[in-house]
């Protein structure tokens, strides 16, 4: 939290907005706008040198989009924030900021498809290389460090398996080795779990899953230094110019105030949910990270304040049978993203991680019967009634 507010579900309300500043207006206003005019031409030349504050031109900054920015920093403990247009144009200009050709990056053995997809890009065209570490212990991490590397990746849970990944200690090593740590927490929020305070040093979000919440806007957040975001406001976003709009960003201000009461929801749905799966014919593993006997749990434990509205899970079968489970649901939507008020079901294999090849696929334990559940805010009697039909159609039809 910011030094304003002492708790989350204030701040979240709060932070980063005084309706004093806008003639009384409760919620933050909408500045839809491109420009803005200065009053003098030397006004305008002092902006621009950067000797006075004050707006220009809204791909480098707009009264909306900096409410939610100071909002996002507070809740996750960071000095600023800065909001992009998706989340991948967030984990874009984070990695080409910090980056050069002939770097290395080191990254958690499971990543965001698309992460993914821009981390091959990286490699072919500016010999950037990367290397996967399963990261459960600092000799392991520390082995793969080499003086070219300029960052460590990760998520944790990782999507879409869910195994975690020790905040502090990773965070440690790269203290000692002087690389930053970099944590995509999308499938967590500052809600659940803050890296920022385990030591780490770049908090980034899809804004399009549970920050947004009800899955109406595709958006990105990075929090971080202010020194390091003022860069990437300067280069990354402002050249490539992956930006957010004032209306998205106003929508995203209008979500996060029911982060907390959401994500209560989507957790105690989730663990509703586990105990059922984990219990039926059907079903072959089950990952959750609110699970007791999950082996990543004392981690679980250490940094998350709840297990969180997602749950993978294989069935036995095969990539058929998976595919016949998601045509049989009827309330539970067929759809990939995740954290909204629906439950959403996807097929990681051939959905959000076709693009990685199967070998790595493989590694990263994305099984052809891998399903990943999006828990909604729905009753969880209904989720449950509508997979037990699903899965109990399946088993008719081995006979
Ligand atoms: C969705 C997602 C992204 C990409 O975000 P977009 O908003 O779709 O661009 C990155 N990381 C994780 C973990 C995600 O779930």
């Amino acid at each position: 939290m910011g030094e304003k507010y002492k708790h989350f579900e204030t701040a979240v309300v709060h932070e980063g907005y005084d309706s004093k500043d806008h003639v009384g207006s409760l919620v933050a206003p909408i500045f839809q706008t491109s420009t803005f005019t200065f009053d003098t031409a030397e006004q305008g030349e002092k902006r621009f040198a950067g000797q006075e504050e004050g707006y220009i031109y809204s791909r480098l900054g707009n009264p909306t989009v900096q409410a939610l920015e100071e909002r996002i920093a507070g809740l996750e403990g960071g000095e600023a924030g800065l909001a992009f247009g998706s989340g991948m144009a967030a984990v874009s200009a984070v990695l080409v900021a910090l980056t050069k050709a002939g770097d290395h990056i080191v990254c958690s053995q499971g990543l965001y498809g698309c992460t993914f997809g821009l981390l091959q890009l990286m490699k072919n065209k500016y010999n950037i290389s990367h290397d996967f570490c399963a990261m459960e212990s600092p000799e392991q991490l520390s082995a793969l460090i080499r003086p070219e590397t300029a960052c460590i990746y990760i998520e944790t849970p990782i999507n879409p398996t869910m195994k975690m990944l020790d905040l502090e200690m990773i965070a440690q090593v790269g203290k000692q080795q002087g690389i930053p740590v970099v944590v995509d927490n999308t499938f967590s929020t500052p809600y659940l779990q803050r890296p920022l305070a385990w030591g780490c040093d770049i908090v980034l979000h899809s804004a399009t899953k549970y920050i947004c919440g009800h899955g109406d806007v595709v958006g990105g957040l990075v929090v971080g230094k202010k020194e390091f975001l003022n860069s990437v406001a300067m280069t990354t976003r402002k050249d490539i110019g992956g930006i957010m709009s004032p209306f998205d960003s106003w929508l995203l201000l209008r979500g996060l105030k029911t982060l907390p009461v959401r994500m209560d929801r989507h957790s105690q749905n989730a663990c509703r949910i586990f105990s059922k799966l984990k219990n039926h014919p059907m079903i072959d593993k089950v990952y959750y990270p609110g699970d007791p006997n999950h082996p990543d749990h004392h981690i679980a434990q250490k940094q998350m304040k709840q297990g969180g509205g997602l749950i993978s899970f294989e069935i036995k079968g095969s990539k058929q049978d998976a595919q016949k489970l998601l045509n049989n649901l009827k309330l539970i939507k067929i759809a990939v993203s995740l954290g909204d008020a629906e439950t959403l079901i996807q097929h990681p294999a051939t959905m959000t991680h076709s693009v990685v090849p199967e070998p790595s696929r493989q590694e990263m334990g994305i099984t052809d019967q891998l399903l990943r559940l999006s828990l909604g805010l729905e009753a969880w009697q209904d989720i449950w009634d509508d997979l037990q039909q699903a899965l109990h159609s399946l088993a008719a039809g081995y006979k």
